[in-house]
């Protein structure tokens, strides 16, 4: 009884010190903490209906999300659910309590994406991600890379972190760790985690004219491998991002009409002879579209590569920065070299049907880490630069 008594007064004093904090969160830029938060337990679960904070040493506060669930080994934290966070903290000093949001549904071939707000006061000197996809407690992937701011207003730098999910292989839940170190010689440490949902994939088949199907019987599947791998080391590189302003995507084509492959169809490959001659997952959107019709760049970017590749034909990669690559294709000329920096909208070749084609149209992918994702799902980045009120 008296255990349980204790344990009302503990929440409410944390809802209290939670109720603190939230009403100080938008006029401030650093939120000041009664001293005496509850110390962090030794070992133990802690669980949170709502935000709360907790002690964790003499210079550094946890605080869990609402909804959250810690593991303490030794005064080891383990996150098993939600988000965490750890900041500077002293009594003399004020903490770097640093807002965070995760936007969009988690769902394979799709991506959220994981935004922070620093507060203008607290600079940045630099920040890292990891980010590791599980399926039952097991890793079945990671990615990482420096983390950019992307946006500012009057009080915040708005950094942000892609949370792509292939569609290639299952994950049923993910792990992200941001590491920020201020200028000052502090850190701030974020873990959170979510549940990715799965995605059904429909079935298509692809018949290849006679021309084609011998071009297709000559292609060198070892050359478009290597190649592959080689556009792999390319889509790894997280850099700042080129475009600035809102997210806005604009279309590839005039005329998006006529789509003649979905994102994610598991394709058979049909030769003119009837022979198989491959199976795929188709990872970009179809546009048959006439030959020399103008496709335009979806966002700001650098173009990272252009040139005639196996398969792909003629083919565009556009670096939009923050790990998001769009790689255009079966191009009948590339108008854009390597390096060239490129406006949203800005032409970046003509519609043909080089490399494995069955017609003139344009393959379009997005990738975030080498991590295909249907293009389309970017048209909801402009929320990312909503901020609630
Ligand atoms: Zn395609």
């Amino acid at each position: 009884m008296l255990l349980r008594n204790k344990e009302r007064l503990f929440s409410v004093l944390c809802a209290l010190l939670s109720l603190f904090v939230y009403s100080c969160k938008n006029t401030a830029d650093v939120v000041s903490l009664p001293v005496s938060l509850p110390t962090l337990p030794e070992n133990g679960v802690v669980t949170s209906q709502m935000s709360s904070f907790f002690k964790k040493n003499d210079n550094a506060i946890l605080e869990l999300s609402p909804d959250c669930e810690i593991e303490i080994v030794e005064n080891e934290y383990k996150l098993k659910y939600g988000t965490v966070s750890e900041f500077p903290f002293s009594a003399k000093k004020k903490i770097k309590r640093i807002e965070y949001q995760t936007l969009f549904p988690s769902v394979a071939g799709s991506f959220s994406f994981f935004r922070i707000l620093i507060p203008k006061k607290n600079n940045v000197e630099d920040a890292a991600f990891i980010l590791k996809y599980l399926k039952n407690e097991k890793l079945q992937d990671s990615k990482k890379g420096n983390v950019y701011s992307y946006y500012e207003d009057s009080q915040f730098y708005f950094y942000g972190v892609f949370l792509p999910f292939s569609p290639l292989y299952e994950q049923d839940s993910y792990l992200l760790s941001v590491e920020m170190n201020f200028k000052d010689g502090e850190k701030a440490i974020i873990h959170s985690t979510g549940v990715v949902e799965k995605n059904t994939f429909r079935e298509q088949i692809l018949k290849f004219p006679k021309g084609k199907s011998k071009d297709l019987q000559n292609a060198s599947r070892k050359k478009y491998n290597v190649q592959q791998a080689a556009r792999h080391e390319l889509w790894k590189i997280v850099t700042q991002p080129l475009t600035t302003g809102v997210w806005e995507i604009t279309k590839p084509l005039d005329n998006t009409s006529r789509m003649t492959s979905d994102f994610c169809f598991t394709r058979k490959w049909v030769l003119n002879n009837g022979k198989l001659y491959s199976k795929d997952v188709h990872l970009g959107v179809d546009y048959g579209v006439p030959t020399g019709t103008p496709i335009y760049s979806l966002l700001d970017g650098v173009v990272v590569s252009s040139g005639l590749q196996e398969l792909y034909g003629n083919m565009v990669i556009v670096n939009h920065g923050l790990g998001l690559y769009t790689n255009y294709c079966h191009m009948n000329k590339c108008l854009k070299k390597s390096d060239t920096l490129i406006k949203k909208g800005e032409v970046l070749g003509e519609v043909g049907m080089t490399g494995a084609a069955t017609g003139p149209h344009l393959h379009i992918e997005a990738r975030i880490y080498g991590i295909p994702i249907d293009y389309r799902k970017l048209e909801y980045l402009p929320q990312l630069f909503v901020v609630e009120p």
